[in-house]
C-alpha cells in the first residue's frame, strides 16, 4: 500500500510488544489514527512507555481488550494471537482487515528486503547474511523475529540500505503485499500446529514469503536437500528466479539457473547465465560448527550473490563469523577442555545437530522443563560420542532413567553444580556441551537467561 493511502485508515494494534509498539509508532508518526490495546497489565509490558505514546497521540488500553478495538479499518495483530481466536474471528466478521507488523513496515520500506524463514536456522542465517552485506560496505539493518522489529528500523532506512528480515510463519500469515527482493526457506518440519491448525496451513504461511515475488526481479532460494520441503514445493507455482542450495551439486546444477553446493569439501557457487562457477571456501574453513551451519552458510551465500556481492567478501565473512549467542557458542577453554553454550537447543532436533557438530569426547549437560521426550533421536550420537551425561532441571530423572542403561548419568540440582561436576570429570581434549533439548522455563526466564547462567558458572571456574 502507498504511504499516502495507508495513513488515511484507522488502525488498532493488538499487543504492545516490540513489533506492536513499533507498528503503532510508525503509523502514528506518519499521521495515521492508532489505538493500541494489550490485555496484559501495564507493569508486565516491558517496552511500553506512556510518554512515547502520548507524544504521538496514540490512545491505548492495558489489562483488557475492550470493544473499542473493533472501531478501526485495519487491525495489526501481534504474532502471538492465533487466527482462530475469538477476537480475530469477530474482527473479520466486521470486515476489518487483519495484517501483521511486517506487512505494515513493508509499506514504508524504501530499500531491498532479504527475508529468511524456515523451521530452524533463521536467526543464524539472518545475522550471517547481514554481516556479509555489512562487510561489503552497505548500510544494513538486521531485524524481525530475532528482536529488533522491522517497523522499528524503517525510519532509519534509505533507498540504498538493505533489510535482512528474520521472518516467522506467524508474521507471514497476515501479509498481503509483502514482497521481499530475496526470499529464503531454509527447511521445513511440522511446527506450531496449535497456532496454524494444520501442517498444510503452516507450510502455506511460510510460502507466502514468495507470493508477490516477480520474475526477472526477485529471487526465491530454498534447501534442495530438505525432501519434505522439496515435495511440498513441487505442486506449487513459484514466483521469481528460483535458486537452490544443498550438498548434491549434480541435481542442483541440472535444474536451477544458479545455486550453491558442496564438491569435495569446497562450497561452490554457480550462475549459468553469467557463466560463473567459483569456490567460495572449503567447508572446514566455515567458523560456525556443524553440517546445519553449512546449510545456513549456503543460504547466506546465495542471498548475498543474488545481490551481486563479491565472492571474496562472502568467503571472508564465513571464515570470520563466530555465530549467534546461545547457539553452539564457544565459551572458554580451560586446560584443553572446551565449553560450549547451546542454550537455544530447546528441542531434540537442536541437540541432535549440536552433537553432530563435534567429533566425540562430549560431556553433555541435558535437561529442562518437561516436554517432548524424544530421547531416541539422540541415542545413537550419545552412544557414539558422549562420555558422560549430566542431567538437570525438571527432566533430570527422566534422562537418568532413559540413558543410564548405556551411559553414566550424573543428576544435578543446580547449574553451578552441573558445570562443576562436568569440569571435574573432564580431561584435556574433551568438550563440555550444554545443549539441554528442553525448554528453559523450569528454572529460568528464557533460553537467554539460561545460557547466561551457564556462561557465568563457566567463567567463575
Ligand atoms: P531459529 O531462529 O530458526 O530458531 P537459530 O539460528 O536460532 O534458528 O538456531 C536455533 C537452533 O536450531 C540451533 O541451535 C540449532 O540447534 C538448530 N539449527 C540451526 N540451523 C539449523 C538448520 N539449518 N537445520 C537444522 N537445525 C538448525
Amino acid at each position: 500500500m502507498k504511504v499516502a493511502e495507508a495513513i488515511k485508515y484507522k488502525y488498532t494494534v493488538l499487543g504492545a510488544g516490540r513489533s506492536g509498539l513499533g507498528a503503532a509508532k510508525l503509523l502514528a508518526g506518519k499521521g495515521a489514527e492508532v489505538f493500541l490495546s494489550d490485555s496484559s497489565p501495564e507493569d508486565k509490558l516491558l517496552y511500553l512507555l506512556k510518554e512515547d505514546l502520548n507524544k504521538l497521540n496514540i490512545e491505548f488500553e492495558t489489562g483488557i481488550h475492550s470493544d473499542k478495538i473493533f472501531d478501526c479499518d485495519i487491525l495489526i495483530k501481534s504474532p502471538g494471537i492465533p487466527p482462530h481466536s475469538d477476537i480475530i474471528k469477530k474482527a473479520e466478521i466486521k470486515g476489518i482487515k487483519i495484517f501483521s507488523e511486517i506487512e505494515v513496515a513493508f509499506w514504508f520500506c524504501p530499500c531491498p528486503v532479504i527475508a529468511i524463514t524456515g523451521t530452524n536456522g533463521k536467526t543464524t542465517t539472518t545475522v550471517l547474511t547481514g554481516e556479509i552485506i555489512r562487510n561489503c560496505g552497505f548500510d544494513v539493518k538486521v531485524c524481525g523475529n530475532l528482536g529488533l522489529a522491522f517497523s522499528e528500523v524503517v525510519k532509519s532506512l534509505k533507498k540504498n540500505s538493505f533489510v535482512v528480515l528474520e521472518t516467522s510463519s506467524f508474521q507471514l500469515y497476515d501479509t498481503e503485499e509483502f514482497k521481499p527482493d530475496v526470499s529464503v526457506i531454509l527447511n521445513l518440519t511440522p511446527d506450531h500446529i496449535d497456532w496454524h491448525g494444520s501442517v498444510e496451513n503452516y507450510f502455506n504461511a511460510k510460502l507466502k514469503i514468495n507470493q508477490n515475488q516477480k520474475s526477472g526481479e526477485d529471487y526465491f532460494i530454498y534447501n534442495y536437500d530438505d525432501g519434505y520441503l522439496r515435495e511440498k514445493l513441487k505442486s506449487k507455482k513459484l514466483n521469481g528466479t528460483v535458486n537452490c542450495f544443498g550438498f548434491d551439486g549434480e541435481t542442483i546444477l541440472r535444474n536451477f539457473p544458479a545455486g550453491c553446493y558442496v564438491k569435495e569439501g569446497d562450497l561452490i557457487f554457480f550462475n549459468k547465465n553469467k557463466n560463473i562457477s567459483e569456490t567460495i571456501l572449503n567447508i572446514n574453513e566455515i567458523k560456525i560448527r556443524g553440517r546445519h551451519n553449512v546449510y545456513n552458510s549456503m543460504a547466506a551465500v546465495l542471498s548475498a550473490k543474488s545481490l551481486g556481492i563479491e565472492t571474496g567478501i562472502v568467503g571472508k565473512t564465513l571464515k570470520e563469523f563466530t555465530g549467534v549467542e546461545h547457539r553452539i557458542e564457544f565459551v572458554r577453554n580451560i586446560g584443553g577442555v572446551e565449553f560450549y553454550n547451546d542454550s537455544k537447543a530447546t528441542n531434540f532436533e537442536s541437540t541432535y545437530v549440536a552433537l553432530e557438530s563435534f567429533a566425540g569426547r562430549i560431556i553433555l549437560i541435558l535437561g529442562g522443563k518437561k516436554g517432548v521426550n524424544n530421547f531416541s533421536l539422540i541415542e545413537e550420537f550419545v552412544k557414539e560420542k558422549v562420555k558422560l551425561i549430566i542431567s538437570i532441571g525438571q527432566t533430570k530423572d527422566d534422562i537418568k532413567k532413559y540413558f543410564s542403561e548405556f551411559k553414566e548419568v550424573v543428576v544435578c540440582d543446580e547449574m553451578v553444580d552441573a558445570v562443576r561436576k562436568s569440569f571435574i570429570r573432564a580431561e584435556a581434549g574433551d568438550v563440555i556441551l550444554f545443549s539441554p533439548a528442553f525448554k528453559s522455563f523450569d528454572m529460568f526466564d528464557n533460553f537467554e537467561h539460561r545460557g547466561n547462567e551457564f556462561k557465568k558458572c563457566v567463567n567463575s571456574i
